[in-house]
């Protein structure tokens, strides 16, 4: 059975593993899929936090989400590229975190998601968590078991 001081792990505050907003790759609602979509292809990521202009959480915006949203009945549709609006397309009902949440919760909703946004009270967005970097501070930890 794995033991360890799980309470001391399993208790930390998510602020301690966060990758802080101004090093997080961001659209605003109001900016059109093509742009999206260049910001997502040149930051590598599948999936990235949509914030309006005062830095609060609006919602998710990924590649196949811009995909679907272009398909026609026979074709791509590109040219709607330029005149969709990130706001239509993006996810609104994913899951976040705040800054007061732990390590416990962060674990639980991140087999699902491959990050997590943490907002503030106010829902301002303060940063991602991600399941690379939480399964990292998990390993060191098991590593340490005897
Ligand atoms: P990773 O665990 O580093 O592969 O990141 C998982 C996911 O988190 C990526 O596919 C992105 O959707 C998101 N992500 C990670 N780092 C950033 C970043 N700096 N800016 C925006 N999104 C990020």
């Amino acid at each position: 059975m794995i033991s360890f001081e799980s309470k001391d792990v399993l208790h930390t505050n998510i602020m301690d593993y966060i990758i802080p907003a101004e090093k997080v790759a961001h659209v605003q609602p109001g900016n059109n899929l093509e742009h999206a979509l260049l910001i997502l292809t040149k930051s590598g990521y599948t999936a990235i936090p949509v914030l309006d202009a005062k830095y609060r959480l609006q919602g998710l915006i990924s590649s196949p989400m811009i995909t679907e949203a272009i398909l026609g009945l026979e074709r791509i549709e590109f040219e709607k590229l330029e005149h969709m609006k990130v706001e239509e397309v993006m996810a609104t009902d994913k899951p976040w975190l705040t800054i007061h949440d732990h390590f416990r919760k962060a674990l639980g909703l991140l087999i699902n998601h491959p990050f997590l946004c943490v907002t503030d009270e106010e829902g301002v967005f303060q940063g991602i968590l991600t399941r690379r970097v939480i399964l990292k501070h998990l390993n060191y930890h098991v590593d340490q078991l005897k």
